[in-house]
């Protein structure tokens, strides 16, 4: 009773993202509604395995706040949605990338710089997840990264697909883009943190040339797509409109083998991070870069 709501913003796997406005405060929101699917009839389990759940994800609420991680305020439950409320971005990088890529820019090209602060807020959103709340994202694509016109790039959709329940965690990856690493769907061991460096590095090759870089795949089956990703070379950046040091720097998150690919450690200290890291007016370049890619969002006020 506390939202109004201004409209659909977006739609997923697992629910609808609309923009809402928190009455008390006029705050905007992005709120994503999520169906709880319970395998059990019970009413008593379900009512106590949502209370876990709700639990459990605002457990995961930043405690320190963190540039590169979209805000999380808080779950509730309505007559069996979850609503998960977060920080109101402008848009995802999926969006962003269609557009630079389509009919009206026709660009054909992904801006490098704006390339060099994506790599750079990836990298710190999960190392910030993994060092400070002992996450691992597991969702890295171009729709779980968001940007704004402020030029600020955040990381969202971590650690919460995990929490729900059994039924969708098993149908979450079919019919879906493999943006998984092979040694994930050869399912070896426990996760590692590089596997989600695979995924940026699938996520930036989408971004600079405008199309998954296994090619579409919706109605392959399952074990036909997972063969591609694991059998074949990695899809590695070979345009060459982009220009070494960035190539390079994209190809080395795709190295196919888990124990030769750099970690966030790593990453953090190669050059290419660090010289966009170090880089006085990339956030005013990105914000430049958002409102001339989608000129109808305006700046929040700072
Ligand atoms: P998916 O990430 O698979 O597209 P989601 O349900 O997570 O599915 O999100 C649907 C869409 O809603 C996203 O593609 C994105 O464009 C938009 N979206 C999600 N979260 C936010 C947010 N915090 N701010 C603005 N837009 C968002
Ligand atoms: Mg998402």
């Amino acid at each position: 009773a506390d939202l109004k709501d201004h409209g659909f913003i977006g739609e997923g796997m697992y629910g609808k993202v609309n923009k809402m406005q928190f009455k008390p405060t006029g705050k905007m929101m992005a709120v994503k509604r999520v169906r709880i699917i319970s395998n059990r009839n019970d009413d008593h389990d379900t009512n106590t395995s949502m209370k876990q759940v709700k639990n459990e994800i605002n457990a995961i609420r930043s405690a320190s706040k963190c540039d590169e991680i979209v805000q999380f305020y808080g779950v509730t439950f309505n007559e069996g949605d979850c609503w998960v409320c977060m920080e109101l971005m402008d848009a995802s990088l999926e969006q962003i990338y269609i557009a630079v890529h389509g009919p009206a820019l026709q660009w054909n090209f992904f801006d490098e710089l704006v390339l060099g602060s994506i790599a750079v807020s990836a990298i710190r959103g999960l190392d910030h997840l993994k060092t400070q709340q002992n996450i691992i994202h597991r969702d890295v694509k171009p729709s779980n990264i968001l940007m704004n016109a402020n030029g600020r790039v955040k990381l969202c959709d971590f650690g919460i697909s995990g929490y729900l329940v059994d039924s969708v965690a098993h149908t979450r990856d079919v019919g879906c883009r493999p943006y998984m690493a092979p040694e994930r769907l050869q399912a070896q061991a426990s996760y590692d943190i590089r596997s989600d460096v695979w995924s940026l590095g699938i996520t930036m090759v989408e971004i600079c040339t405008g199309k998954f870089p296994y090619g579409e795949m919706f109605d392959m089956p399952l074990f036909k797509l997972i063969e591609t990703v694991v059998d074949h070379d990695a899809p590695l950046l070979l345009d060459t409109n982009y220009n070494f040091k960035t190539t390079m720097f994209i190809n080395s998150l795709l190295i196919k083998e888990v124990n030769e690919r750099p970690d966030l450690k790593q990453l953090m200290e190669c050059e290419y991070f660090v010289y966009h890291d170090e880089l006085q007016s990339l956030q005013e370049h990105v914000a430049n870069f958002v409102q001339k890619v989608l000129p109808e969002v305006e700046p929040i006020p700072q």
